[in-house]
Protein backbone atom coordinates (compact mmCIF):
# COMPACT_ATOMS: atom_id res chain seq x y z
CA UNK A 1 0.00 0.00 0.00
CA UNK A 2 1.61 2.95 -0.97
CA UNK A 3 1.19 5.75 2.06
CA UNK A 4 1.50 9.24 2.95
CA UNK A 5 2.92 9.87 6.05
CA UNK A 6 2.65 14.02 7.35
CA UNK A 7 5.19 15.03 9.70
CA UNK A 8 8.96 13.52 10.17
CA UNK A 9 8.34 14.04 13.92
CA UNK A 10 9.16 10.85 16.10
CA UNK A 11 5.56 9.81 15.41
CA UNK A 12 5.48 9.99 11.69
CA UNK A 13 9.21 8.73 11.73
CA UNK A 14 8.14 5.52 13.97
CA UNK A 15 4.90 5.02 11.52
CA UNK A 16 7.00 4.81 8.68
CA UNK A 17 9.79 2.43 9.51
CA UNK A 18 6.78 0.22 10.88
CA UNK A 19 5.40 0.80 7.51
CA UNK A 20 7.77 -0.54 5.61
CA UNK A 21 8.53 -3.36 8.03
CA UNK A 22 5.11 -4.77 7.30
CA UNK A 23 5.13 -4.45 3.61
CA UNK A 24 4.31 -0.83 2.93
CA UNK A 25 5.52 2.04 0.70
CA UNK A 26 5.90 5.16 3.16
CA UNK A 27 5.68 8.67 1.40
CA UNK A 28 7.19 11.09 3.74
CA UNK A 29 6.42 15.04 4.11
CA UNK A 30 8.33 16.88 6.60
CA UNK A 31 7.23 20.87 6.53
CA UNK A 32 10.42 22.18 8.54
CA UNK A 33 14.04 21.79 6.78
CA UNK A 34 14.90 18.90 9.09
CA UNK A 35 13.50 16.01 10.66
CA UNK A 36 12.75 15.14 14.41
CA UNK A 37 9.72 17.79 14.93
CA UNK A 38 10.00 19.07 18.40
CA UNK A 39 12.83 16.65 18.88
CA UNK A 40 15.05 17.92 16.60
CA UNK A 41 18.82 18.76 16.49
CA UNK A 42 19.99 21.97 15.66
CA UNK A 43 23.27 23.63 14.62
CA UNK A 44 24.59 26.49 17.37
CA UNK A 45 27.28 28.18 15.59
CA UNK A 46 27.67 30.29 18.64
CA UNK A 47 28.00 27.59 20.79
CA UNK A 48 30.35 25.56 17.79
CA UNK A 49 28.31 22.82 18.40
CA UNK A 50 25.01 21.01 17.32
CA UNK A 51 22.56 20.74 20.05
CA UNK A 52 18.68 19.67 20.45
CA UNK A 53 16.20 22.05 20.28
CA UNK A 54 16.15 20.91 23.93
CA UNK A 55 17.30 18.57 26.56
CA UNK A 56 15.39 15.31 26.96
CA UNK A 57 15.34 12.43 29.01
CA UNK A 58 14.06 9.10 28.41
CA UNK A 59 13.34 6.36 31.20
CA UNK A 60 14.23 2.80 30.93
CA UNK A 61 10.10 1.95 30.90
CA UNK A 62 10.21 3.50 27.13
CA UNK A 63 9.81 0.02 25.86
CA UNK A 64 8.78 0.74 21.89
CA UNK A 65 11.58 3.61 21.32
CA UNK A 66 14.11 0.95 22.80
CA UNK A 67 12.54 -1.63 20.45
CA UNK A 68 12.48 0.33 17.68
CA UNK A 69 16.30 1.91 18.25
CA UNK A 70 18.04 -2.07 18.40
CA UNK A 71 15.18 -2.85 15.05
CA UNK A 72 17.63 0.08 13.47
CA UNK A 73 21.15 -1.48 14.63
CA UNK A 74 21.48 1.55 17.26
CA UNK A 75 23.06 -0.07 20.56
CA UNK A 76 21.21 1.68 23.23
CA UNK A 77 23.84 0.76 25.84
CA UNK A 78 26.36 3.48 24.08
CA UNK A 79 23.72 5.73 22.93
CA UNK A 80 22.60 6.86 26.15
CA UNK A 81 24.05 7.41 29.60
CA UNK A 82 21.75 5.54 32.07
CA UNK A 83 21.51 5.77 35.95
CA UNK A 84 19.17 4.74 37.98
CA UNK A 85 16.60 7.11 38.91
CA UNK A 86 17.89 9.40 41.20
CA UNK A 87 16.97 13.12 42.15
CA UNK A 88 19.21 15.18 44.03
CA UNK A 89 19.13 19.04 44.45
CA UNK A 90 22.42 20.78 43.06
CA UNK A 91 23.13 21.87 46.82
CA UNK A 92 23.32 18.42 47.78
CA UNK A 93 20.58 19.15 50.53
CA UNK A 94 18.29 16.47 49.01
CA UNK A 95 18.68 13.34 46.90
CA UNK A 96 16.46 10.36 46.66
CA UNK A 97 17.10 7.54 44.50
CA UNK A 98 16.07 3.45 43.72
CA UNK A 99 18.34 0.58 44.74
CA UNK A 100 19.82 -1.76 41.96
CA UNK A 101 17.26 -4.52 43.28
CA UNK A 102 14.61 -6.42 41.96
CA UNK A 103 10.94 -5.15 42.26
CA UNK A 104 9.40 -4.46 44.70
CA UNK A 105 13.10 -4.30 46.85
CA UNK A 106 14.16 -1.17 44.11
CA UNK A 107 12.05 1.12 46.27
CA UNK A 108 13.66 0.22 49.41
CA UNK A 109 16.55 2.64 48.43
CA UNK A 110 13.05 5.65 48.07
CA UNK A 111 12.00 4.86 51.50
CA UNK A 112 15.49 4.08 53.04
CA UNK A 113 18.69 5.53 51.13
CA UNK A 114 18.55 9.79 49.86
CA UNK A 115 19.61 12.52 52.34
CA UNK A 116 17.14 15.38 53.30
CA UNK A 117 13.63 13.35 54.21
CA UNK A 118 12.22 13.38 57.75
CA UNK A 119 10.39 10.08 58.97
CA UNK A 120 6.69 12.21 57.87
CA UNK A 121 7.93 12.37 54.37
CA UNK A 122 9.25 8.86 54.07
CA UNK A 123 6.09 7.69 55.60
CA UNK A 124 4.09 9.42 52.47
CA UNK A 125 6.90 8.45 50.19
CA UNK A 126 5.47 4.32 51.44
CA UNK A 127 2.23 5.56 51.07
CA UNK A 128 2.19 6.84 46.94
CA UNK A 129 4.54 4.15 46.04
CA UNK A 130 1.78 1.45 47.38
CA UNK A 131 -0.61 3.82 45.43
CA UNK A 132 1.50 2.66 42.27
CA UNK A 133 0.68 -1.27 42.76
CA UNK A 134 -1.14 -2.38 39.83
CA UNK A 135 -3.85 -3.18 40.77
CA UNK A 136 -3.93 -0.37 42.93
CA UNK A 137 -7.42 2.06 42.01
CA UNK A 138 -6.58 4.85 40.05
CA UNK A 139 -7.14 8.76 40.71
CA UNK A 140 -10.30 9.77 40.50
CA UNK A 141 -10.68 11.27 36.87
CA UNK A 142 -10.98 15.03 37.65
CA UNK A 143 -8.26 14.91 40.31
CA UNK A 144 -5.38 16.97 39.99
CA UNK A 145 -1.88 15.92 40.84
CA UNK A 146 -2.28 18.36 43.96
CA UNK A 147 -5.26 17.04 44.81
CA UNK A 148 -4.39 13.17 44.51
CA UNK A 149 -1.65 14.22 46.59
CA UNK A 150 -3.86 15.95 49.54
CA UNK A 151 -6.01 12.86 49.50
CA UNK A 152 -2.79 10.68 50.16
CA UNK A 153 -1.80 13.20 52.81
CA UNK A 154 1.44 14.17 51.21
CA UNK A 155 3.45 16.62 53.37
CA UNK A 156 4.12 20.10 52.21
CA UNK A 157 7.90 20.15 51.93
CA UNK A 158 7.87 16.66 50.15
CA UNK A 159 5.70 18.18 47.35
CA UNK A 160 7.88 21.38 47.36
CA UNK A 161 11.04 19.36 46.86
CA UNK A 162 9.91 16.51 44.79
CA UNK A 163 6.78 16.06 43.32
CA UNK A 164 6.03 19.17 42.09
CA UNK A 165 9.42 19.62 40.19
CA UNK A 166 9.04 16.07 38.97
CA UNK A 167 5.29 16.59 37.46
CA UNK A 168 6.43 19.65 35.91
CA UNK A 169 9.37 17.80 34.37
CA UNK A 170 7.04 14.56 33.00
CA UNK A 171 4.13 16.29 31.89
CA UNK A 172 5.36 20.23 31.84
CA UNK A 173 2.30 20.88 33.24
CA UNK A 174 2.01 22.74 36.87
CA UNK A 175 0.75 20.07 39.77
CA UNK A 176 -2.30 22.09 40.90
CA UNK A 177 -3.46 21.91 37.13
CA UNK A 178 -2.07 18.49 35.74
CA UNK A 179 -3.65 15.13 34.97
CA UNK A 180 -2.99 12.78 38.22
CA UNK A 181 -4.01 9.60 36.09
CA UNK A 182 -1.22 10.58 33.41
CA UNK A 183 1.17 11.39 36.37
CA UNK A 184 0.35 8.10 38.59
CA UNK A 185 0.75 5.93 34.85
CA UNK A 186 4.34 7.38 33.73
CA UNK A 187 4.82 6.75 37.54
CA UNK A 188 4.04 3.66 37.43
CA UNK A 189 5.56 1.89 34.25
CA UNK A 190 8.73 3.28 36.10
CA UNK A 191 9.16 3.77 39.32
CA UNK A 192 6.05 1.17 40.00
CA UNK A 193 7.84 -1.24 38.08
CA UNK A 194 10.99 -2.04 38.38
CA UNK A 195 14.87 -0.75 38.92
CA UNK A 196 15.07 -0.99 34.96
CA UNK A 197 12.43 0.74 34.32
CA UNK A 198 13.14 3.86 36.60
CA UNK A 199 16.54 4.19 34.70
CA UNK A 200 16.59 7.72 33.26
CA UNK A 201 18.56 7.81 29.70
CA UNK A 202 20.33 10.80 28.87
CA UNK A 203 21.42 10.81 25.68
CA UNK A 204 24.92 10.89 24.97
CA UNK A 205 24.61 12.18 21.28
CA UNK A 206 21.89 14.70 19.87
CA UNK A 207 18.35 12.79 19.37
CA UNK A 208 19.13 12.48 15.63
CA UNK A 209 21.87 9.88 16.42
CA UNK A 210 19.20 7.99 18.56
CA UNK A 211 17.45 6.75 15.54
CA UNK A 212 15.84 9.31 13.68
CA UNK A 213 19.14 9.95 11.40
CA UNK A 214 19.18 5.95 10.60
CA UNK A 215 15.00 5.64 9.93
CA UNK A 216 16.13 8.80 7.55
CA UNK A 217 18.87 6.60 5.27
CA UNK A 218 16.02 3.46 5.03
CA UNK A 219 13.27 6.11 3.96
CA UNK A 220 13.56 6.34 0.24
CA UNK A 221 10.79 8.71 -0.67
CA UNK A 222 11.23 11.65 2.19
CA UNK A 223 10.60 15.38 1.15
CA UNK A 224 12.09 17.60 3.46
CA UNK A 225 10.72 21.11 3.37
CA UNK A 226 7.22 20.07 1.82
CA UNK A 227 4.61 21.75 4.08
CA UNK A 228 1.52 19.71 2.93
CA UNK A 229 -1.51 21.70 2.25
CA UNK A 230 -4.50 19.79 0.86
CA UNK A 231 -6.26 16.85 1.73
CA UNK A 232 -8.88 15.21 -0.52
CA UNK A 233 -11.00 11.60 -0.13
CA UNK A 234 -10.85 10.32 -3.80
CA UNK A 235 -12.08 6.61 -5.04
CA UNK A 236 -9.77 4.16 -4.23
CA UNK A 237 -7.92 6.62 -1.39
CA UNK A 238 -6.55 9.93 -1.10
CA UNK A 239 -5.10 13.12 -2.76
CA UNK A 240 -2.64 14.81 -1.11
CA UNK A 241 -1.03 17.86 -2.70
CA UNK A 242 -1.85 16.16 -5.65
CA UNK A 243 -0.43 13.08 -5.72
CA UNK A 244 -2.80 10.35 -4.96
CA UNK A 245 -2.34 7.49 -2.18
CA UNK A 246 -3.94 3.99 -0.75
CA UNK A 247 -3.90 5.28 3.07
CA UNK A 248 -2.48 8.78 4.79
CA UNK A 249 -0.64 9.19 8.75
CA UNK A 250 -1.36 12.30 9.83
CA UNK A 251 1.78 12.81 12.30
CA UNK A 252 1.36 16.74 13.07
CA UNK A 253 0.51 18.76 15.67
CA UNK A 254 -3.52 18.73 15.69
CA UNK A 255 -4.05 22.12 14.71
CA UNK A 256 -2.49 21.30 11.67
CA UNK A 257 -3.76 17.72 11.80
CA UNK A 258 -7.60 19.48 12.35
CA UNK A 259 -6.90 21.96 9.42
CA UNK A 260 -6.25 18.63 6.77
CA UNK A 261 -8.90 16.86 7.84
CA UNK A 262 -11.55 19.51 7.92
CA UNK A 263 -11.07 19.19 3.87
CA UNK A 264 -12.98 16.00 4.08
CA UNK A 265 -16.38 15.75 3.78
CA UNK A 266 -18.14 15.57 7.45
CA UNK A 267 -15.28 16.45 9.62
CA UNK A 268 -16.91 18.94 11.51
CA UNK A 269 -18.91 16.99 14.35
CA UNK A 270 -15.84 14.38 14.74
CA UNK A 271 -13.24 17.25 15.53
CA UNK A 272 -15.85 19.59 17.62
CA UNK A 273 -15.72 16.37 20.08
CA UNK A 274 -11.35 16.72 20.28
CA UNK A 275 -10.03 18.83 23.49
CA UNK A 276 -9.74 22.71 23.76
CA UNK A 277 -6.10 22.02 23.27
CA UNK A 278 -3.60 24.55 25.30
CA UNK A 279 0.21 24.48 24.67
CA UNK A 280 2.84 25.14 26.94
CA UNK A 281 6.65 26.04 26.20
CA UNK A 282 10.03 24.87 27.74
CA UNK A 283 13.25 27.26 27.85
CA UNK A 284 16.73 25.47 27.43
CA UNK A 285 19.66 27.29 28.35
CA UNK A 286 22.37 26.10 26.98
CA UNK A 287 26.47 27.03 28.39
CA UNK A 288 29.81 27.05 26.56
CA UNK A 289 32.38 26.40 29.54
CA UNK A 290 36.19 27.39 28.26
CA UNK A 291 36.39 23.46 29.76
CA UNK A 292 34.55 20.63 30.73
CA UNK A 293 33.15 21.04 34.14
CA UNK A 294 33.88 17.61 35.72
CA UNK A 295 31.03 17.56 38.39
CA UNK A 296 30.21 14.34 38.51
CA UNK A 297 26.91 14.60 38.22
CA UNK A 298 24.64 14.46 35.22
CA UNK A 299 21.60 15.98 36.26
CA UNK A 300 20.84 17.66 39.41
CA UNK A 301 17.66 19.58 40.33
CA UNK A 302 18.08 23.65 40.61
CA UNK A 303 15.78 25.45 42.97
CA UNK A 304 13.99 28.44 41.50
CA UNK A 305 14.06 31.70 42.76
CA UNK A 306 12.02 33.63 40.26
CA UNK A 307 12.41 37.29 41.96
CA UNK A 308 16.04 36.74 41.13
CA UNK A 309 15.94 35.71 37.33
CA UNK A 310 16.97 31.77 38.47
CA UNK A 311 14.57 30.25 36.72
CA UNK A 312 16.51 26.81 36.24
CA UNK A 313 15.15 23.74 37.07
CA UNK A 314 17.32 20.99 35.74
CA UNK A 315 20.93 21.24 35.38
CA UNK A 316 22.68 18.75 32.98
CA UNK A 317 26.33 18.86 32.75
CA UNK A 318 27.22 17.00 29.86
CA UNK A 319 31.01 16.24 30.68
CA UNK A 320 29.81 13.64 32.62
CA UNK A 321 28.25 11.84 30.03
CA UNK A 322 30.28 13.03 26.87
CA UNK A 323 33.39 13.34 25.43
CA UNK A 324 35.39 15.81 23.26
CA UNK A 325 33.99 19.15 22.15
CA UNK A 326 30.45 18.24 23.49
CA UNK A 327 31.42 17.55 27.32
CA UNK A 328 32.40 21.35 27.51
CA UNK A 329 28.21 22.08 27.16
CA UNK A 330 25.53 22.77 30.32
CA UNK A 331 22.17 22.64 29.87
CA UNK A 332 19.36 23.97 32.16
CA UNK A 333 15.86 23.13 31.55
CA UNK A 334 13.17 25.42 32.64
CA UNK A 335 9.61 23.86 31.74
CA UNK A 336 6.25 25.30 31.55
CA UNK A 337 8.27 28.24 30.46
CA UNK A 338 5.27 30.73 30.14
CA UNK A 339 6.96 32.08 32.86
CA UNK A 340 10.02 33.64 31.01
CA UNK A 341 7.94 34.92 27.97
CA UNK A 342 8.34 38.34 28.72
CA UNK A 343 11.92 38.39 29.92
CA UNK A 344 14.47 38.83 27.54
CA UNK A 345 17.57 35.80 26.47
CA UNK A 346 20.17 37.51 28.33
CA UNK A 347 18.60 37.73 31.31
CA UNK A 348 17.50 34.65 31.52
CA UNK A 349 20.65 33.05 30.54
CA UNK A 350 22.50 35.28 33.21
CA UNK A 351 20.03 34.52 35.69
CA UNK A 352 20.71 30.74 35.23
CA UNK A 353 24.52 31.07 36.00
CA UNK A 354 24.13 33.22 38.83
CA UNK A 355 21.78 30.16 39.89
CA UNK A 356 24.55 27.90 38.94
CA UNK A 357 26.85 29.23 40.81
CA UNK A 358 25.34 29.98 43.43
CA UNK A 359 23.49 26.37 44.13
CA UNK A 360 26.28 24.02 43.35
CA UNK A 361 29.10 23.79 45.52
CA UNK A 362 31.70 22.86 42.30
CA UNK A 363 32.95 25.88 41.10
CA UNK A 364 31.50 26.78 37.42
CA UNK A 365 34.31 27.01 34.86
CA UNK A 366 33.76 30.33 32.76
CA UNK A 367 31.14 30.76 30.43
CA UNK A 368 32.42 31.45 26.93
CA UNK A 369 28.98 31.44 25.05
CA UNK A 370 25.13 30.81 26.07
CA UNK A 371 22.28 30.79 24.25
CA UNK A 372 18.45 29.95 25.30
CA UNK A 373 16.06 28.00 22.80
CA UNK A 374 12.70 28.20 23.85
CA UNK A 375 10.00 25.71 22.06
CA UNK A 376 6.43 27.80 22.70
CA UNK A 377 4.12 24.86 21.73
CA UNK A 378 6.57 22.24 23.34
CA UNK A 379 3.88 19.92 24.76
CA UNK A 380 0.05 20.17 25.25
CA UNK A 381 -0.96 21.00 28.46
CA UNK A 382 -2.12 17.68 30.47
CA UNK A 383 -5.34 18.72 32.65
CA UNK A 384 -7.81 15.98 33.51
CA UNK A 385 -11.02 14.78 31.59
CA UNK A 386 -9.33 15.64 28.01
CA UNK A 387 -10.65 13.24 25.21
CA UNK A 388 -7.84 12.89 23.32
CA UNK A 389 -8.76 11.29 19.84
CA UNK A 390 -7.60 7.79 19.03
CA UNK A 391 -5.58 6.44 16.51
CA UNK A 392 -8.31 5.50 14.01
CA UNK A 393 -10.48 8.14 12.34
CA UNK A 394 -13.89 7.83 10.60
CA UNK A 395 -12.54 7.34 7.07
CA UNK A 396 -11.01 4.24 5.93
CA UNK A 397 -7.56 3.98 6.23
CA UNK A 398 -6.55 7.63 7.43
CA UNK A 399 -4.95 7.23 10.89
CA UNK A 400 -3.51 9.88 13.20
CA UNK A 401 -0.55 9.93 15.10
CA UNK A 402 1.22 12.52 17.69
CA UNK A 403 2.04 12.62 21.30
CA UNK A 404 -1.07 14.22 21.53
CA UNK A 405 -3.37 11.07 20.52
CA UNK A 406 -4.81 8.68 23.20
CA UNK A 407 -1.24 7.08 24.33
CA UNK A 408 -2.38 6.81 27.65
CA UNK A 409 1.08 9.15 28.85
CA UNK A 410 0.73 12.65 28.59
CA UNK A 411 3.53 14.40 25.39
CA UNK A 412 6.35 12.32 25.47
CA UNK A 413 8.91 10.93 22.86
CA UNK A 414 7.35 7.46 23.68
CA UNK A 415 3.77 8.40 23.48
CA UNK A 416 4.70 9.73 19.83
CA UNK A 417 6.24 6.16 19.29
CA UNK A 418 3.67 4.00 20.01
CA UNK A 419 1.30 6.22 18.34
CA UNK A 420 3.17 5.90 15.21
CA UNK A 421 3.42 1.72 15.20
CA UNK A 422 -0.54 1.98 16.40
CA UNK A 423 -1.34 4.30 13.15
CA UNK A 424 0.78 1.75 10.74
CA UNK A 425 -0.66 -1.19 12.87
CA UNK A 426 -3.91 0.54 12.25
CA UNK A 427 -3.59 1.13 8.42
CA UNK A 428 -2.37 -2.40 7.61
CA UNK A 429 -5.10 -3.95 9.44
CA UNK A 430 -7.87 -2.17 7.38
C1 LIG B 1 12.05 21.41 24.72
C2 LIG B 1 11.36 20.09 24.81
C3 LIG B 1 11.75 19.18 25.78
C4 LIG B 1 11.10 17.95 25.86
N1 LIG B 1 11.55 17.03 26.78
C5 LIG B 1 11.08 15.77 26.73
C6 LIG B 1 11.67 14.76 27.53
O1 LIG B 1 12.59 15.01 28.31
N2 LIG B 1 11.21 13.49 27.42
C7 LIG B 1 10.19 13.17 26.55
O2 LIG B 1 9.85 11.98 26.45
N3 LIG B 1 9.59 14.12 25.77
C8 LIG B 1 10.01 15.40 25.84
N4 LIG B 1 9.47 16.36 25.03
C9 LIG B 1 8.30 16.00 24.20
C10 LIG B 1 8.71 15.32 22.89
O3 LIG B 1 9.67 16.09 22.20
C11 LIG B 1 7.47 15.18 22.03
O4 LIG B 1 6.53 14.38 22.73
C12 LIG B 1 7.73 14.50 20.68
O5 LIG B 1 8.85 15.03 20.03
C13 LIG B 1 6.48 14.67 19.80
O6 LIG B 1 6.67 14.03 18.55
P1 LIG B 1 5.52 14.03 17.47
O7 LIG B 1 6.05 13.29 16.31
O8 LIG B 1 4.26 13.57 18.10
O9 LIG B 1 5.26 15.56 17.09
P2 LIG B 1 6.22 16.64 16.40
O10 LIG B 1 7.60 16.43 16.90
O11 LIG B 1 5.60 17.96 16.65
O12 LIG B 1 6.20 16.29 14.86
C14 LIG B 1 5.24 16.80 13.96
C15 LIG B 1 5.94 17.09 12.66
O13 LIG B 1 4.97 17.44 11.67
C16 LIG B 1 5.52 18.45 10.85
N5 LIG B 1 4.41 19.10 10.16
C17 LIG B 1 3.45 19.89 10.68
N6 LIG B 1 2.58 20.26 9.73
C18 LIG B 1 2.98 19.67 8.57
C19 LIG B 1 2.46 19.67 7.26
N7 LIG B 1 1.33 20.30 6.91
N8 LIG B 1 3.14 18.98 6.31
C20 LIG B 1 4.28 18.31 6.61
N9 LIG B 1 4.80 18.28 7.86
C21 LIG B 1 4.14 18.94 8.84
C22 LIG B 1 6.26 19.33 11.85
O14 LIG B 1 7.21 20.16 11.20
C23 LIG B 1 6.89 18.28 12.75
O15 LIG B 1 8.17 17.89 12.30
C24 LIG B 1 10.04 17.64 24.97
C25 LIG B 1 9.64 18.55 24.01
C26 LIG B 1 10.29 19.76 23.91
C27 LIG B 1 9.87 20.73 22.85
Amino acid sequence: MKVAVIGAGWAGLAAAVRLRRLGHEPWVYEAARRIGGRARAVPRPELQATIDCGQHILLGAYRETLDLMAELGVDAGRAFHAQGLRLASADGRFSLGTWPLPAPAHGLGVLLGGRGLGLRERGSLARLLAALGPRKALPAEADSVSRWLDRLGCPARLRRLLWEPLCLAAMNTPADIADARLFLRVLRDSLGANAQAARLLIPRGTLDELWPAQAQARLPRLAIGHRVLSLEAVSGGYRVDGADFEGVILATPPGEAARLLGQLPDAAPWLAAWPQWRFEGIGTVTLRLDRPWGSGQAMRMLEERPERDAHGQWLFDRSAIAHGDAAGLVHVVISGASRIAACDAETVIGGVIGQIREQAPERLPEVRAGTLITEKRATFSATPGQRRPGNRTPWPRLALAGDWTDTGYPAVLEGAVRSGHQAAEALASA
